[in-house]
């Protein structure tokens, strides 16, 4: 079993509803142990340049009904040089930091898995909106973000029943279309766009056009940012247009953007959060690290940050030349059937959302 002096946190990446959550389970459950923790300030960043904060139950009081993260966070491309690498690693030496726990995406996850390797045993935890991390069902913040824009798109639609209107609404979630499927499934928009299946707009428009007919009066249409015109504009601004022109339907545009980052995070997202900390703590403890925090079939369980990213590619087509060569072909089986759970989560909700949008 590991002792360790400290134990290092960071939240890394875009920030998520639950990451506060993330760093008061961290704090608890080591101090419970008797471990220190000390908090990196701006994610790599902080490492790199040793700006730390210590960490204790008093100064994690009252941090789960905030959204955002109380040790924010950047975007830091040094990190991933070798050069940053050797200073963010000097920092951990020269503060007695043993082991880190990161907080983020999979570039987050990425810097944990270097950070192991270069001698600091690191584990990662699953904090985005987005719920776009392949190995796991569920990153924490996509509950409170989805309950989010939902409260949105609500308070549109009283309006939009009002003056016999459509609002088409952008919402988050980058390539992964789960937060526009909930949303539209949620809202009962009439119609979704996802990156993932291909939109029949030409059937989109008929079916506005036949709702309007039959008496509709308000509508709501959600459109994934990850959705691109050919020239790389957002395909949901050009959608609105085609709309008004096409169906005589008065037509606006919304977007939401990062106001659903913000706002108190929901039950799931602190149980959650708080479940995969607390386990993170417990796995450095056993001695064990490059593992990524996932919630597989409704259990919170440890994978391999090495296979984790790997899958990811996988999922996301984007598998270079030698990434598959560590693998056993059996891992390799496990990494298709991740590739076909989410393809099929995907396919599922799209039918719902197209079942019900009317
Ligand atoms: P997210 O974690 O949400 O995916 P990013 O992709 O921006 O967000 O990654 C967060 C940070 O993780 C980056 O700013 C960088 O410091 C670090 N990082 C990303 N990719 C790598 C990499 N290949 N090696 C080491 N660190 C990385």
């Amino acid at each position: 079993m590991a002792k360790f002096r400290k134990i290092g946190i960071l939240t890394s990446g875009g920030d998520a509803p639950g990451m506060n959550v993330c760093v008061k389970a961290v704090v608890n459950k080591a101090e419970s142990l008797g471990i220190d923790v000390i908090g990196v300030v701006g994610g790599y960043a902080g490492l790199i340049k040793g700006d730390l904060i210590d960490l204790t139950h008093k100064s994690v009081a009252n941090v789960i009904s905030q959204s955002g993260t109380m040790l924010y966070s950047s975007r830091c491309p040094e990190f991933a040089t070798e050069e940053g690498m050797q200073r963010a690693v000097e920092t951990c030496q020269k503060n007695n930091i043993d082991a880190m726990v990161c907080i983020g995406g999979d570039g987050t996850f990425r810097g944990a898995t270097d950070l192991t390797f270069h001698g600091i045993p690191s584990i990662g935890l699953p904090g985005t909106i987005d719920n776009d991390i392949t190995a796991t069902d569920y990153t924490i913040g996509l509950d409170t973000s989805i309950n989010t824009t939902v409260r949105m798109i609500d308070n549109l639609r009283d309006t939009c029943e009002s003056h016999e209107r459509l609002v088409v609404v952008e919402v988050m979630g980058r390539d992964c279309g789960q937060i526009a499927l909930y949303s539209a499934i949620a809202s009962g928009a009439v119609a979704v766009v996802v990156p993932e299946v291909p939109f029949d707009e030409a059937a989109a428009i008929q079916k506005i056009k036949d709702l309007r007919e039959a008496g509709k009066r308000g509508m709501i249409v959600v459109v994934s940012e990850g959705v691109f015109n050919p020239d790389g504009t957002p395909y949901s601004e050009t959608l609105t247009q085609r709309i008004k022109e096409q169906t005589g339907v008065e037509a606006k545009f919304y977007r939401p953007a990062h106001t659903v980052r913000g706002g108190v995070p929901t039950m799931k997202d602190r149980t959650i959060a708080a479940e995969m900390a607390t386990k993170a703590v417990d796995l450095l403890v056993e001695g064990k690290s490059n593992r990524v925090m996932c919630q597989i079939d409704g259990k919170v369980v440890d994978m391999d940050i090495a296979f984790a990213l790997i899958a990811d590619r996988m999922y996301k087509n984007k598998l270079k030349d030698g990434d598959l060569d560590k693998f056993t072909p059996e891992q390799i089986e496990e990494m298709k059937a991740l590739k076909a759970k989410r393809e099929e989560e995907i396919l599922n909700l799209y039918k719902v959302a197209s079942e019900i949008g009317f």
